[in-house]
């Protein structure tokens, strides 16, 4: 059954909210720097999130509640301004206990976020470090949700039920074309050189930077730095309250 997100807080056990806190307070440094008001509104976003979609791993290896937590929450930062709340076309989060390959091939992978399988395949000691280390621009878990999202949106045709403005997206592509350039003829001062493999790299890429180098992106990079603002509707540079 699912519980609409309004009246989902009347459905969580204390225990759950606990667990989520306990878990949050030591690896979730978004979290912890966040008013007491906005941690219950993340805490709530996160474990919504996690109601509804599905976690998988190998056979031998399990998926604590602790993991899904941590890997939920990296959902819920990137979407703490937005109404978007959960996934739509991805169900499924498959955690791997190493970096893994497909079949026939030997490139090994983090993560990576699989439309064709609607599944987000994430390294569970990558997403782990991604958190503990938490000023270098790089969490797999922020990286690949950004894949998912976009990928969302841009399979809906409608403007509604799109997690991102069109018109603000457009303004952001804008600054992101102009960067993408910047980066492929080597001037890239921020962010790192890997997003200018394309846009769909390059919005991740953002995001990773945006929470966890915010206020050199918004130095050197103001323009696209304010597009991402407007897109995600909160400023992480207001660590305490991210969204007035
Ligand atoms: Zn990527």
């Amino acid at each position: 059954m699912l519980i609409p997100k309004k009246i989902y807080d009347l459905f969580i056990f204390k225990s759950t909210h606990d667990l989520c806190h306990k878990v949050l307070s030591e690896y979730n440094t978004y979290y912890i720097h966040l008013s007491l008001s906005c941690q219950k509104k993340f805490r709530l976003k996160t474990l919504y999130f996690l109601s509804n979609i599905d976690f998988d791993s190998d056979r031998n290896f399990k998926v604590e509640k602790s993991m899904k937590i941590l890997i939920s929450s990296a959902f819920a930062q990137i979407t703490f301004g937005l109404q978007k709340s959960k996934l739509d076309v991805f169900k499924l989060i498959n955690v791997t206990p190493a970096p893994y390959s497909y079949l026939h091939s030997d490139l090994l992978f983090n993560g990576d976020t699989n439309f064709a399988t609607k599944t987000i395949n994430l390294c569970w000691p990558v997403v782990k470090t991604g958190f503990e280390i938490s000023d270098d621009a790089l969490n797999l878990a922020i990286h690949e949700f950004g894949h998912a999202i976009m990928l969302e949106d841009s399979r809906k045709n409608l403007i509604f039920g799109k997690a991102l403005n069109k018109k603000v997206f457009d303004t952001w592509k804008h600054f992101a074309i102009i960067k993408l350039e910047k980066i492929r003829a080597k001037k890239n001062v921020v962010l790192r050189d890997y997003g200018g493999t394309n846009i769909m790299e390059l919005f991740s890429v953002c995001l990773e930077a945006f929470f966890e180098n915010s206020d050199q992106f918004y130095e050197k990079e103001t323009d696209l730095y304010n597009s991402m603002v407007k897109l995600l509707k909160q400023d992480p540079r207001n660590k305490e309250t991210p969204l007035s």
